[in-house]
């Protein structure tokens, strides 16, 4: 049985990785190897993406606690982030439900673990519906199936159904009320957007008590990746042996359209540590 440590709580992240790369999983959560390596070469270019991803969320994070606009617009200072911004005011997701709750953080017990997930916004009729909206800043859209297949698909709408009933005024939401939608800043108005269902729902349930189950069952065998390129962006690959470099930040923009992990890589919880 694998020893995770005092108070380890289950993310989508976390769960990503182990879908992505057991061993990846092992030394992140398991082991918290912090290791000393670049993401993506050039490193600056790597970087100021990283901080400009960070500061959107705040932006709109803000914008969404009602500071007015004019107003956040005067601290932009990067021509990304400024496309970003405009894209995000003149063409943000349409046809929300009128209480937002940004930045909201949810859980429940799992597999004697919690399950937990930070929404960038969760948006709510109470008793109707609740949309789930995540921003996304790489600079590839990734095709839906793509997506489809990401474990944040699976733990957001979930999670919601599960522990989301005070955001609906004390009654849970049914899995038909929920939606999750992804935003792309340097996309206005080709979001995806996700139904969800009780099918959906139960499968998601025994998907995630399966993984947390065979995740938790395991020694200390948390086999590599045989998918080599996702080592290519790994901060890891030195210690595995898979490479010195980075892989350049270009391809790893490019391999959204694959099979890689960009999404996981700028998950706002690992932004936020970044950043702060
Ligand atoms: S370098 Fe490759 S094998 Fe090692 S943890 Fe990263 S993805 Fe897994």
């Amino acid at each position: 049985m694998t020893a995770l440590p005092s108070g380890f709580r289950f993310s989508q992240a976390a769960l990503q990785d182990y879908v992505d790369c057991p061993r990846r999983f092992h030394l992140r959560y398991v082991r918290q190897v912090a290791w000393p390596a670049v993401t993506a070469t050039p490193a600056a270019e790597w970087e100021r993406h990283l901080a400009n991803g960070a500061a959107f969320h705040r932006l709109v994070q803000q914008h969404l606690l009602g500071i007015p606009a004019e107003r956040l617009s005067h601290t932009i200072a990067d021509d990304d982030l400024r496309r970003w911004w405009r894209n995000y005011l003149t063409g943000g997701p349409r046809g929300l439900p009128e209480t937002r709750y940004p930045e909201t953080v949810l859980s429940a017990p799992l597999g004697g673990y919690r399950l937990v997930a930070k929404y960038d916004l969760v948006a709510v009729a109470a008793g109707e519906r609740a949309v789930i909206v995540d921003w996304k800043t790489a600079r590839r859209r990734p095709r839906r199936e793509h997506l489809a297949r990401r474990l944040q698909t699976r733990v957001y709408p979930y999670l919601l159904v599960r522990a989301g009933a005070h955001l609906g005024g004390g009654q849970p939401f049914a899995p038909e009320q929920v939606e999750m939608v992804y935003w792309f800043a340097d996309f206005p108005g080709q979001e995806e957007r996700f139904a969800y269902d009780e099918e959906r729902y139960l499968a998601d349930e025994a998907y995630l008590a399966d993984l947390v189950q065979e995740i938790t069952a395991r020694a200390d065998d948390f086999p590599l990746t045989e998918e080599t390129a996702r080592c290519r962006h790994c901060p890891y690959r030195s210690l595995c042996r898979r490479g010195e470099r980075a892989g350049p930040f270009a391809e790893l923009a490019a391999e959204v359209e694959g099979e890689t992990d960009f999404d996981l890589i700028l998950d706002i919880e690992q932004i936020a540590e970044l950043a702060f």
